[in-house]
């Protein structure tokens, strides 16, 4: 019998440089292989597990809902749909609408229709010609601002819309109508906003490219330019989101009750591994090009937008129940706590090939040094080197661009599980 590995080599579409791991069963924060190797689960999947595996009642709230209705289609009204919108409207506390879809790419595929119809049927605020001529309401405003370093998807769009070079590479044509800008840096994007520009879609903690927080001041000052611009702001919370940040909403552990989006984005952590998106749109009035007013919250309306399997009795059940464990057992609260007694464990091995701890909540990084691969002889990226060492030891780490490593555990980590994975940390830094 081939082994999983040939399979793999043989029948899967080779997209993903994969870890020799073959992973077989998990349970709260640990996984094992199929030798039965132990692993401390520090990844999550990437930030997607908020409860660890085969959380009991997760399984149960699956098992009930799959023999109850699995699937009925957008065609119908279903219940626990009804209820997962409303909480995600209540956890973000103003008003607006959600629509539920599958993955992250997918949620915001959705952010950019917004925009799109947005800035296809709404009046722009800036005057196209020079002063004197008549303002042309005509012209279709399009143009979504994204960050350097930013990750937002793998669809065409997606990787129009993200700020790194190689997820483009090979793909060209480059879906038009995406430009962007230097991340936390307000006077270059007020400079790059023109009569076309319509949105800004931001992380407000940058994920893939080593866990960057947006200052304080940044968030402010972007809000502030969308409002001066009639600019949509739109947060992809896909990875901070719900929960991983110590805060329902990521954004308001950066800058508290200051900054409210039009838009957000969410998908990894909302249902502890089953696939699932979903984002917001505020209930806010906006004037048409006919005159006429209605709310941003109903922009997309029927025939709009759509989406099969989005939005479930069965991945909205579980999302519930996901979302009402992460409150009854206050594990906000536990990721605003582990996170910081996390990074200040890694701090304190005082490591000379650790640089930087970055970190919100149990959203994580630390980055090596950058000459860590030719220190110790290894002629992968710091991030790679460091991962393969952890994995040999029962750690699995999330790489962070080229330099740096996450850990993106569950939010119910325990003390004792973040003593055991600093232990492993220290056992394999030189
Ligand atoms: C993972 C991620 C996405 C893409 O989500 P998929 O479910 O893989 O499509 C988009 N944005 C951010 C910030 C992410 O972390």
């Amino acid at each position: 019998m081939e082994s999983t590995q040939q399979l793999f080599d043989q029948y899967v579409i080779p997209t993903y440089g994969r870890f020799p791991l073959t992973l077989e069963r998990g349970e709260g924060c640990r996984v094992w292989d199929e030798a039965g190797k132990e692993y401390l689960d520090f990844g999550a999947g990437i930030a997607v597990c908020s409860l660890g595996h085969s959380h009991p009642r997760v399984v149960d709230a699956m098992t009930r809902q799959a023999r109850k209705l699995t699937h009925t289609s957008n065609l119908y009204y279903t219940r626990p749909q009804g209820e997962l919108a409303q909480r995600l409207v209540r956890l973000v506390g103003h008003a607006g609408k959600v629509f539920l879809c599958n993955s992250g790419a997918e949620a915001n595929e959705g952010l950019y229709k917004l925009a799109r119809k947005f800035g296809n049927e709404t009046r722009s605020p800036l005057p196209r010609h020079a002063a004197g001529e008549e303002l042309d309401y005509a012209s279709n405003r399009f143009e979504i601002l994204t960050f350097d370093g930013s990750f937002h998807g793998r669809t065409l769009a997606g990787i129009a819309a993200t700020g790194q070079e190689k997820v483009k590479k090979g793909f060209d044509p480059i879906t038009p109508g995406f430009r962007h800008v230097p991340f936390n840096d307000a006077p270059e994007l007020f400079r790059s906003i023109g009569p076309d520009t319509v949105a800004i879609l931001m992380e407000p903690i940058q994920g893939e490219i080593g866990v960057r927080p947006a200052t304080v001041q940044f968030l402010k000052a972007v809000r502030q330019m969308c409002d001066d611009h009639g600019l949509l702001l739109m947060f992809d919370e896909i990875q901070s989101g719900l929960g991983r940040t110590g805060d329902w909403c990521g954004w308001k552990t950066l800058a508290d009750e200051g900054v409210t989006p039009d838009a957000v984005s969410w998908a990894k952590g909302i249902a502890d591994g089953y696939p699932m998106g979903a984002f917001w749109v505020r209930d806010r009035e906006i004037a048409m090009k006919d005159g006429s007013k209605m709310s941003l919250a109903n922009l997309l309306g029927p025939g709009s937008h759509g989406t099969t399997f989005g939005g479930t009795p069965l991945g909205c059940t579980v999302a519930n129940e996901v979302l009402s464990i992460i409150e009854e057992e206050n594990l906000l609260a536990n990721a605003r706590e582990m996170g910081a007694y996390a990074k200040a464990a890694i701090e304190n091995l005082r490591s000379p090939f650790i640089k930087e701890v970055r970190g919100v909540g149990l959203m994580m990084a630390f980055e090596m040094v950058a000459d860590f691969s030719e220190r110790i002889g290894d002629s992968r990226t710091p991030s790679m080197a460091m991962i393969a060492r952890l994995h040999e030891n029962g750690l699995l780490s999330v790489p962070s661009g080229t330099h740096s490593v996450r850990w993106l555990p569950p939010l119910n980590i325990t003390r004792a599980d973040i003593d055991r994975a600093v232990e492993i940390l220290r056992s394999v830094l030189p």
